[in-house]
């Protein structure tokens, strides 16, 4: 196995995660000899993701799914806001495939494989030598052997604690700007309702919890927080067991799975590169910050950045891997940019002092599943102090006048 690795690598992508195994694929159909890597022993595992995808983004990308890596499908999404109001979006982004991404990612990796790459599970990036800015050798350990290798490009996708960047003394973003994420696997009392759901209100803080469906009774319930202050475990078990809408249906007895990870919401970076390294998907930042979602923009990312890999390698020229920022750009840099200016909406909304916190919650919710547009956030303030009934028939007709794909109705929760 050492001497597999020790080839004459053109190009080293560290992490198979979506990113890493989308650029592993271009890089080795781009016909260099690609080296995939990724410290799991079992690539996919564990899951550190709510494994939902947005049904229009797939699409966009282009991106074939195979069934086997499919839990369920959703026909729309349900915001509900601060257990007052129920927004119900059948908007093409609010339509959702939840995976089971031990598979995908599995997947994803074999087809790199299968494109050319050669993919060694249980093999880490330990140090890198640089000069004049540039990688000139990665040491690698598997099986408690290191390998130093020279690839002529680096493709860091080795997600949001990026060991590339350290090695390197890169910051793409500061720790502030990620949010924390906790997240049981759980089998349900009885049917759950059939679409997604994400819940906006004080009792999670700034961010929001989830029930992504992966069967007729089976889920994802989680939680994304800035500024996470107590313990992951206690917020999920003590927000689960409050929120009715949660006990409804989950007792916390029939846990199958534990999640935790930490999602990067900087807002639109590009396509950083430093030197031979090109960054993607987490490590780049490369989410849709409103939300979090990065499996498919990093996948997306990941690709182009194995593309543009390929053609330095094959034009000898370091120059065009400058051509990655605007490949991102093109590529996804609308939606990566829509993303940041909803995260910086809803931000703003969240800093608002002349509403308490459950309104707050409420009009970040308006942003997020787009009833309102964030320029109009300040118009809206006046009105969010009214009462639930108020607030629904003004943005009723809001969404009417949009023709958009949206219900609200009141809850009676509070
Ligand atoms: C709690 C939570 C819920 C989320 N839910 C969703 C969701 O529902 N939908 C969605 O789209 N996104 C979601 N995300 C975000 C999503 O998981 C990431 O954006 C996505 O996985 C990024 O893909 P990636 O390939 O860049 O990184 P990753 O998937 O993190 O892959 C990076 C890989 O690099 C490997 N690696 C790291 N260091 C080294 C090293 N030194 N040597 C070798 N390998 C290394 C890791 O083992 C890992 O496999 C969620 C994130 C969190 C934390």
């Amino acid at each position: 196995m050492g001497g597999n690795l020790e080839k004459d690598w053109e190009v080293l992508v560290i992490g198979a995660g979506p990113a890493g195994s989308g650029a592993a694929a271009a890089a080795a159909e781009g016909g260099c000899k690609t080296l995939l890597i990724d410290r799991k022993k079992e690539i996919g595992t564990p899951v550190q993701c709510g494994e939902v995808v947005g049904e229009s983004l797939v699409r966009q990308i282009g991106l074939k799914i195979p069934p086997q890596a499919i839990a369920s499908v959703q026909d729309h999404t349900r915001f509900l806001l601060d257990r007052r109001l129920m927004v119900v979006s059948h908007e093409p982004y609010w339509r959702s495939i939840t995976l089971e991404r031990k598979i995908f990612d599995k997947l994803l990796a074999a087809r790199a494989a299968e494109a050319g790459a050669s993919v060694q599970a249980d093999t880490r990036l330990v140090d890198l030598e640089m000069r004049d800015g540039k990688v000139v050798a990665a040491t690698l350990m598997h099986r408690g052997k290191e390998t130093t290798v020279r690839p002529k490009v680096v493709i860091a996708a080795d997600g949001v604690h990026s060991t590339t960047a350290k090695l390197m003394g890169v910051t793409l973003y500061p720790e502030d700007t990620m949010a924390k994420g906790i997240e049981y696997e759980m089998v349900a009392k009885k049917k759950l309702p059939s679409g997604m759901q994400i819940f906006l209100e004080p009792e999670v803080g700034l961010g929001y919890g989830w029930i992504i469906p992966k069967g007729p009774k089976r889920a994802n319930v989680g939680l994304g927080v800035i500024g996470m202050e107590e313990s992951r475990r206690s917020a999920i078990l003590d927000w689960a067991a409050e929120n009715p809408l949660i006990s409804e249906y989950f007792d916390l007895d029939k846990v199958l799975e534990v999640k935790s990870g930490d999602a990067p919401l900087p807002g639109f970076l590009g396509g950083p590169h430093r030197g031979n390294v090109l960054f993607a998907g987490d490590a780049a930042g490369q989410t849709l910050a409103f939300v979090g979602e990065g499996i498919m923009p990093s996948f997306a990312c990941g690709n182009v950045a194995g593309a543009v890999a390929a053609a330095s390698v094959r034009a000898r020229s370091r120059k065009k891997l400058e051509c990655y920022d605007r490949a991102v750009k093109d590529i996804m840099g609308g939606e990566l940019e829509k993303g940041g200016a909803l995260k910086d909406a809803i931000l703003g909304a969240w800093a608002e002092s002349s509403i308490t916190e459950g309104q707050r919650t409420m009009l970040c919710g308006l942003i997020m599943s787009e009833c309102i547009f964030p320029d109009q956030a300040e118009e809206v303030l006046p009105l969010i102090t009214q009462s639930s009934t108020r607030i629904a028939a003004r943005i009723r007709e809001d969404i009417k006048k949009r023709r958009a794909r949206a219900k609200i109705s009141v809850l009676r929760h509070r």
